[in-house]
């Protein structure tokens, strides 16, 4: 309860005006609901008991309308400030996501399905609405309203207002049973509505490969599968919710029977109350309980919108890192690696808070030198495990990482990059662990061209300029497409550089995808350059291309590639040879031809056309 309320208190806190306003309205209202019963009793009094004109109640009657109209706007008003509650709290949310998934340290962002981020960003904080908009204002009446009508019946008839001092506690705690089991239902909910949508975005993002590989019709039994499970979970929150209606209707009539039988008695049988008084408590008593018994409606939605609250905590916690670790719920279920992932993004936003250092302390342009020392990593417990000693590579150093596939040459990449952190050991950068460096100036240092860089939606022109980090020219653009080998593409299209191209554009090949990877690479002038080679056989000019690209690049940084061509073997200053996850060895290739035999089994399968 306590850590599920944080978001909410804190989206309370902000709003202690309106707040405010809300308790100030409910406490009008309860005088008007008050007054207008008054008011009506007296009415009836006065024309159908002592059968006064109805001149003589005209005044009385009006009061009355205007009382009624009073009573209408102050609900409306009550209802218009819980909107305006939702509303900023909704806003405040979605901006807490958005910036905390931008934010996000590498690790962090790379985990998880974008659907289902999707889903909490947008229908998780949409489901968090009704908290605000209903069953805040709901409560405050529910705490002031009441107990201003139970004061006047007192007032009036304590028999009665015993009576509804006995019955009212039920509504609460059955209230609160029934919360109980909604809560885990609709944390069960927002679970089953993730799972659905990662999986549909997954399955839209990958039909094409779905199609090809005949898969589409067992993804969409999957996808029926979690909409199944979605729905069965609304189901069951929506049987509660009946249950729940169904209970309170019947406390609430057989409590209202209940006074209004002792009402009875005491007016015909005792005749000891006067019908004035005995018609006041019978209009403020279904007031009473249809105000305790609407705070059981919103309380359901509140319970349903604590669950999508908690999913957006939650969210916000695992992104930040855990920024609180004693609120993180560790242990159970929760894979070593990942863990030990969370951990290390702490370390990170701690020291972010602190010392945190660039990586090129003068000119950010020098490329750093980089130490692997004893890196550890594993992405599961008793999965696939990498480990390294302790290697150092030179500033301005070009290395070739072979090894078979499988044999963790791209982990070890993502290692350096820092899109992975280790499990133990660290990697150093100019000679300081790159865990105390500033994410963001280590990022803006290095480039990653993989094999399947991504293109986004937007012209050519934006998809080169989009790493550069600063406003580019046309004329830089240009130059930097030139560089990268894409001038002749780029002439072939209609509209050249302004040519829609990624999602909803024109296509891109694998090579043309790379090679404007390597303009936006040529407008950043990184001084890190991460290179995953390709493994598909490129056209003899698209691959002579790339090579003098990429050689003219890396003449001013540190370059590390993912290798699989002999020449670029070759050309390497040092080879970091991987076997089974474990760097085996590192030296020139001639040095490890004379002293690794698999190095120089392995080249021997590529002379004769094999690929890693
Ligand atoms: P290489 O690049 O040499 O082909 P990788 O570094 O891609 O090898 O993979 C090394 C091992 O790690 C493989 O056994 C692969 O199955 C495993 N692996 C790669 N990525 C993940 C991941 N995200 N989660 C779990 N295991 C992974």
């Amino acid at each position: 309860m306590k850590r599920k309320t944080s978001l909410i208190s804190q989206q309370m806190s902000g709003q202690r005006k309106r707040l405010m306003l809300l308790a100030a309205i409910s406490l009008a209202l309860g005088a008007a609901i008050v007054s207008q019963a008054v008011l009506l009793a007296e009415a009836v009094q006065r024309i159908f008991v002592e059968r006064a004109s109805f001149s003589s109640v005209v005044m009385l009657l009006g009061l009355l309308l205007a009382v009624m109209v009073v009573r209408t706007g102050l609900s409306y008003g009550n209802g218009k400030v819980g909107l305006h509650m939702a509303s900023s709290a909704k806003r405040n949310m979605r901006a807490a996501v958005l910036q905390s998934l931008t934010h996000a340290s590498m690790p962090s962002t790379l985990r998880g399905q974008t659907g289902g981020k999707v889903s909490v960003a947008l229908d998780a904080v949409d489901e968090a609405d009704s908290y605000f908009s209903l069953y805040m204002p709901r409560m405050m009446e529910a705490a002031i309203i009441p107990i201003l009508i139970l004061v006047v019946t007192f007032m009036q008839h304590a028999n009665s207002g015993f009576i509804m001092l006995f019955t009212a506690p039920f509504i609460p705690l059955f209230m609160i049973l029934v919360g109980l089991k909604t809560k885990n239902k609709s944390e069960e909910k927002y679970a089953q509505l993730a799972e659905f949508s990662g999986t549909f975005l997954d399955s839209l993002q990958g039909l094409v490969t779905l199609k090809i590989f005949g898969r589409a019709q067992r993804q969409q039994q999957e996808i029926e599968r979690s909409s199944l499970g979605y729905r069965d979970a609304t189901m069951g929150i929506l049987r509660i919710a009946f249950t729940n209606t169904f209970m309170l209707e019947s406390i609430v009539m057989l409590s209202i029977g209940v006074v209004a039988l002792e009402l009875a008695i005491q007016l015909l049988v005792f005749k000891s109350m006067s019908f004035h008084t005995a018609f006041l408590v019978l209009l403020l008593v279904p007031e009473f309980y249809s105000l305790l018994k609407n705070t059981g409606t919103a309380f359901h939605s509140g319970r349903t919108s604590m669950g999508a609250v908690r999913k957006v905590e939650q969210m916000l916690e695992e992104t930040a890192g855990g920024s609180k670790p004693a609120d993180r719920k560790e242990g159970a279920g929760t894979p070593v690696g990942i863990d030990k992932i969370h951990k290390d993004d702490r370390i990170s936003t701690k020291v972010k808070e602190g010392t945190l250092q660039t990586p090129f302390s003068n000119d950010v342009s020098i490329p750093p030198s980089i130490t692997l020392d004893h890196l550890q990593f594993r992405y599961a417990p008793d999965s696939f495990k990498l480990e390294t000693d302790r290697v150092q590579l030179r500033p301005g150093e070009h290395i070739a990482i072979v090894g078979k596939s499988g044999s963790g040459k791209t982990t070890l990449l993502h290692l350096i990059a820092g899109l992975l952190n280790p499990t133990s050991g660290e990697v150093r950068v100019n000679d300081r662990p790159r865990l105390q460096h500033d994410e963001t100036a280590w990022f803006e240092r290095v480039c990653y061209i993989t094999q399947h860089p991504y293109i986004f939606a937007g012209t050519f022109a934006e998809n080169i300029a989009i790493d550069a980090g600063r406003s580019v020219s046309r004329a830089e653009m240009e130059q930097a497409a030139d560089e990268a080998g894409l001038t002749a593409l780029v002439a072939q299209l209609e509209q050249g550089l302004d040519t829609l191209v990624g999602e909803g554009g024109r296509g891109l090949s694998g090579g043309e995808k790379q090679r404007l990877a390597l303009a936006r690479a040529f407008l950043k002038r990184p001084a890190v350059i991460l290179f995953d080679e390709p493994t598909v056989g490129l056209d003899l000019h698209t691959e002579r291309v790339l090579q003098r690209s990429i050689a003219t690049l890396a003449k001013s940084a540190t370059m590390i590639t993912v290798a699989h061509r002999l020449y670029t073997i070759q050309r390497a200053d040092r080879i970091l040879f991987m076997d089974h996850g474990v760097l085996v060895d590192s030296g020139r290739h001639e040095e490890l031809l004379v002293r690794l035999p698999q190095y120089a089994e392995m080249v021997d399968a590529q002379r004769k056309g094999g690929l890693t």
